[in-house]
C-alpha cells in the first residue's frame, strides 16, 4: 500500500503529494490524516508530513518509493489535531481537501499585529531643557517642537505615530535625539479588541445569580460527572427564559478553574453587547468574542490568543468550533437547532457533529441547550446517545405568556378584512393604553409578498432568478435571492395594463398599517433591511430596551433570544408562512418560530399574551406551540420522520450538480443519474432514490441546479456512494458537483 503525503499545510500548495510506502507492521494504523515521519529529500532529512490518500497503484517507479519511517501518534500538537479535523471533515461532510483545511484553518497568512511605538524621555527634564535651548538657538524648529510636546507630555510619553505623521517630525530627527540618549523608543504589541469591550466597560464586578434549585442539580450533576472523568454529551432543555444561561455559567467557571478552555457557540444573531456583556461580567478579560465583522487581523488576534493560552473562554457563531485550544475542556452549543449551525459552503458541516468529533478526541464534555431541541438532538437523547435535563420553569418566577390561537378564517367570516384580527387590535389598544411594549412578527420583510398584472394575472420575475420579485418602500422591486433591484413598474412589462398591484404582507406595510392605525404609537422596524450598516443591528435593540418605542415590527431576527422585560403582547401576523414550504422540516422551523416568538412575551414581572394568527388552526405545530408542548410536538413530527423515512431516523444526501450552462449540466446529470442507478442495481441495497429533479429554485444568480435525494438508514452505505461518485466527477469543467448530508 501507498500513501500520498503533503509535507507543507500551506493552502495553496495542497496539490503537491508525494507518494511513500507503507510498511507493512503500520498498514493497520495508518490512516487518511495520519501524522507520519518520512525521509525528505536527497539527504533523506526526516520530517513530517501528513497522509492525504492511500491507495495500492504507485505512481512512480517502484524502487523510487520510499518507506514512511513512523507513525506519530504522541506529541500531537494542536495544529496536528486539527488537520487530522479537517480530514474528518472532507470524508464525513464530502468536501474538497482543500475546503476542509480552509474551514478549520481560518487564517491562510499571518496578518502583522499592530505595533504601538512611544517615545519617552530618557533623560531629566534639565536635560531636555538645554537641549531645546540650543535648537531654539539653532532655527531648528522641528526639533524645538518636538521637545516642547515632549516636556508637556513628560510622564506619559507621545505616540510615535503622532510624532511622524501628524506633526510633521522625521523619524530621523527622533533617531538622532535617541542616539543622544534623550529619548527611549518602546514598542509593544496591541491585541485588538474585538468588541471595544474590555474589563474596563464591564467593570470589575463578578456578578454571580444564586442558582434555583432546578439549576442547581443540574449543574452539579454535570460537574460531578466531569470530576470523576467522564466527557458527557447533555442536552439542556429548558422553556425561554429558564435560566440555561446560568447554567452554562456555572459548569463553564469549573472547567475553567481546572485549567481547561471553554468554547461558547451564539447564533450571530444572538450575539449581542447584551449577551457579551454577561459573560464579561462573570469572567472579565480572559474571555474573546469572534464575529464575522472581525477583520482577518482580528480574528488572527483572537487565534493567537487562544493558541498561546491568553484566553480562555471564546464566545462565538459555529465558525468559532475551530478555536485552536490545547486543553479544551468543554462546548456549549446554545440554540442549538438554528439552521444557522450548519455551514452553507463546503464542507456543509453540522456544528454539532463537528464539537462532538473535537471532544471526543480532545477529551471535553458537551453540552446543548435549547428551549426547542432539533430533532436530531431531542432522538440522541431519546435513544440514549445524550443525556436530557429539563427547566420547567422560568427563572426569577415570571409566568409563562397566555396563548390565543385566532383563525383568520373566522375573521373573514366577521367581515373584519384587515391583516390584524379583533383580538389582536383589541390587545394591541390595551398595551399602548398601559405604556407596555409590543412585538409583531412576520416572516418576510420588504412590503409585499410580490407584484402581479390583474389583466392578464403575470407575476414580475428577477431576470437572473425562478423567483418573484419583492415590493420595497419607497418604490422598489428586490430579488430575496441574488439582491437584483429595480424601480417598481407602472404597467405591465407584458401586456401593457396600468393594473398591476401588490399581494401579501411584509414588515415595511405591517408598520404602515400600524402607523396609520395608531398614529400615536412610536414602532421600530427590524430586519434585514434595517440592520445592514454596522451597529444599526444593536442600535435598534437598545433603542427598544430604553423604551423608545411603543412596538417593534421584525422577522426572525426580533423573535431570537432577547430579553426584554416590559414586552407584554407578542403578535404573530400569519403562522402559516413557513409552514407549507416544500421541505421535509418545515412544521418543525414553524414550531420553533412560533415557540420562540411566544417566549419573547412577559419576560418580566408582567404576565404577558401571545396571539398567534393563522389559517390553521388545528395543524400539530401551531397547536403544540400554543401550548408550549414540545413533547407533544416531537412526538407528532417523530412519526411522520420514521414513516417517511427522513431524518433523523434515516440519513438523507443531496446530490446536487448547478452549472451555467443548462445543456452541459442535464448531460452531466443523465451521467451521473446513470452511474447511481448502476451502483444501487449492483448494491442490492433499497437505498430510495429520488431524481434527478429541478431544484425548487431551478435558476438562481443565473446558475442552473438540478438535484438527486438519496435515504438509506445506514450513513456508511451513502458515503461510500459519495466516494464513488466524487471519484468519478463531472466530465466538464463548467458543471459543479456538491455534497450535503442531511441538508438543511
Ligand atoms: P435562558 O438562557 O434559558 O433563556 P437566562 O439564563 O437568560 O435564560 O435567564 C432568564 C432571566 O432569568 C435572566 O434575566 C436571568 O438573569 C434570570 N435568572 C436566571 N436564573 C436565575 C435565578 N436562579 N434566580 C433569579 N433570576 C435568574
Ligand atoms: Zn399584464
Ligand atoms: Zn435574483
Amino acid at each position: 500500500m501507498y500513501a500520498d503525503i503533503i509535507v507543507d499545510i500551506s493552502v495553496e500548495d495542497l496539490d503537491r503529494t508525494f507518494q511513500y510506502r507503507i510498511p507493512g507492521e503500520l498498514e493497520a494504523s495508518v490512516h487518511v490524516g495520519s501524522k507520519v515521519s518520512i525521509p525528505f529529500g536527497k539527504g533523506n532529512r526526516q520530517i513530517n508530513g501528513f497522509v492525504v490518500g492511500i491507495s495500492d497503484e504507485a505512481k512512480i517507479p517502484e524502487e523510487k518509493i520510499k518507506d514512511i519511517a513512523s507513525l506519530n501518534l504522541k506529541d500531537l500538537t494542536i495544529e496536528d489535531r486539527m488537520i487530522e479535523l479537517a480530514f474528518w471533515m472532507k470524508e464525513h461532510f464530502a468536501s474538497t481537501t482543500n475546503e476542509a483545511l480552509k474551514c478549520v484553518i481560518p487564517v491562510k497568512r499571518a496578518v502583522k499585529n499592530k505595533v504601538r511605538k512611544i517615545i519617552l524621555p530618557a533623560a531629566d527634564r534639565r536635560t531636555i531643557e538645554e537641549e531645546l535651548e540650543s535648537s531654539v538657538k539653532k532655527h531648528h524648529t522641528a526639533k524645538e517642537k518636538f521637545l516642547r510636546e515632549l516636556l508637556t507630555e513628560y510622564d506619559e510619553g507621545l505616540k510615535y505615530e503622532l510624532i511622524t505623521e501628524k506633526m510633521n517630525i522625521s523619524p530621523a530627527t527622533v533617531g538622532s535625539l535617541e542616539k543622544k540618549g534623550l529619548i527611549k523608543v518602546e514598542t509593544s504589541t496591541v491585541f485588538r479588541d474585538s468588541l471595544g469591550m474590555g474589563a474596563r466597560d464591564a467593570g470589575s464586578v463578578r456578578e454571580r445569580i444564586d442558582l434555583n434549585e432546578e439549576q442547581q442539580r443540574i449543574s452539579d450533576d454535570i460537574i460531578g460527572e466531569y470530576n470523576r472523568g467522564i466527557r458527557g454529551k447533555y442536552l439542556l432543555h429548558g422553556i425561554t427564559g429558564s435560566g440555561k444561561t446560568e447554567v452554562y455559567l456555572s459548569v463553564i467557571d469549573e472547567v475553567v478553574k481546572q485549567g481547561k478552555s471553554v468554547i461558547m457557540l451564539i447564533p450571530e444573531i444572538a450575539l449581542t453587547y447584551q449577551t457579551v456583556k454577561r459573560f464579561y461580567k462573570r469572567f472579565g478579560d480572559g474571555i474573546s468574542v469572534i464575529n464575522s465583522r472581525l477583520s482577518a487581523g482580528e480574528r488572527y488576534d483572537q487565534y493567537l490568543k487562544a493558541k498561546n493560552g491568553e484566553t480562555k473562554i471564546v464566545i462565538g457563531p459555529r465558525s468559532a468550533v475551530f478555536t485552536p485550544f490545547d486543553n479544551l475542556g468543554l462546548i456549549i452549543i446554545d440554540e442549538e437547532h438554528e439552521g444557522s449551525y450548519k455551514s452553507e459552503n463546503s464542507p456543509k458541516y453540522s456544528t454539532r457533529e463537528v464539537a462532538f468529533f473535537r471532544a471526543e478526541k480532545e477529551g471535553a464534555a458537551v453540552i446543548l441547550g435549547s428551549a426547542t431541541p432539533s430533532l436530531e438532538s431531542y432522538f440522541d437523547a431519546q435513544e440514549g446517545r445524550i443525556k436530557l435535563y429539563e427547566l420547567k420553569t422560568r427563572a426569577g418566577g415570571a409566568e409563562l405568556p397566555k396563548v390565543h390561537v385566532v383563525d383568520l378564517k373566522e375573521e373573514l367570516k366577521a367581515r373584519n378584512r384587515s391583516i390584524f384580527s379583533r383580538k389582536l387590535r383589541e390587545l394591541i389598544e390595551d398595551r399602548l393604553g398601559r405604556h407596555e411594549q409590543i412585538m409583531l412578527f412576520i416572516n418576510r420583510r420588504g412590503h409585499s409578498g410580490f407584484v402581479n398584472c390583474r389583466a392578464c394575472g403575470n407575476v414580475i420575475k428577477c431576470p437572473h432568478c425562478d423567483v418573484s420579485l419583492t415590493y420595497h418602500v419607497p418604490g422598489k422591486l428586490v430579488c430575496h435571492y441574488c439582491g437584483y433591484e429595480t424601480g417598481m413598474v407602472s404597467s405591465c412589462p407584458k401586456c401593457a395594463s396600468p393594473y398591476v398591484s401588490t399581494f401579501g404582507t411584509g414588515t415595511q406595510k405591517i408598520e404602515e398599517l400600524i402607523n396609520k392605525e395608531y398614529p400615536l404609537a412610536k414602532t421600530l422596524r427590524m430586519d434585514y433591511d434595517t440592520t445592514r450598516a454596522k451597529e444599526s443591528y444593536d442600535d435598534i435593540l437598545s433603542a427598544f430596551a430604553n423604551h423608545e418605542a411603543d412596538i417593534l415590527i421584525g422577522t426572525q431576527m426580533i423573535v431570537k433570544g432577547h430579553d426584554f422585560h416590559d414586552v407584554t403582547l407578542v403578535g404573530i401576523i400569519l403562522a402559516d408562512m413557513s409552514l407549507y414550504q416544500e421541505d421535509f422540516r418545515c412544521a418543525e422551523k414553524t414550531f420553533q418560530l412560533l415557540s420562540q416568538a411566544a417566549g419573547r412575551a412577559g419576560r418580566g414581572q408582567k404576565a404577558g399574551e401571545v396571539v398567534i394568527q393563522t389559517y390553521n388552526p388545528e395543524h400539530y405545530a401551531i397547536e403544540s406551540s400554543a401550548l408550549q408542548d414540545y413533547g407533544r410536538f416531537y412526538d407528532e413530527e417523530i412519526d411522520f420522520r420514521r414513516l417517511m423515512k427522513y431524518p433523523p431516523v434515516w440519513t438523507m444526501l443531496k446530490i446536487m450538480l448547478s452549472s451555467e450552462d443548462e445543456e452541459e449540466l442535464l448531460r452531466e446529470t443523465d451521467r451521473v443519474d446513470e452511474f447511481l442507478k448502476g451502483e444501487l442495481e449492483r448494491l442490492k441495497a433499497a437505498v430510495k432514490l429520488f431524481g434527478p429533479s429541478k431544484a425548487r429554485i431551478y435558476r438562481v444568480n443565473d446558475v442552473y441546479r438540478m438535484v438527486f435525494y438519496l435515504k438509506w438508514n445506514d450513513y456508511s452505505l451513502l458515503s461510500k456512494l459519495k466516494d464513488k461518485l466524487s471519484g468519478i466527477g463531472t466530465l466538464s469543467k463548467e458543471v459543479s458537483l456538491q455534497f450535503d448530508f442531511n441538508p438543511l
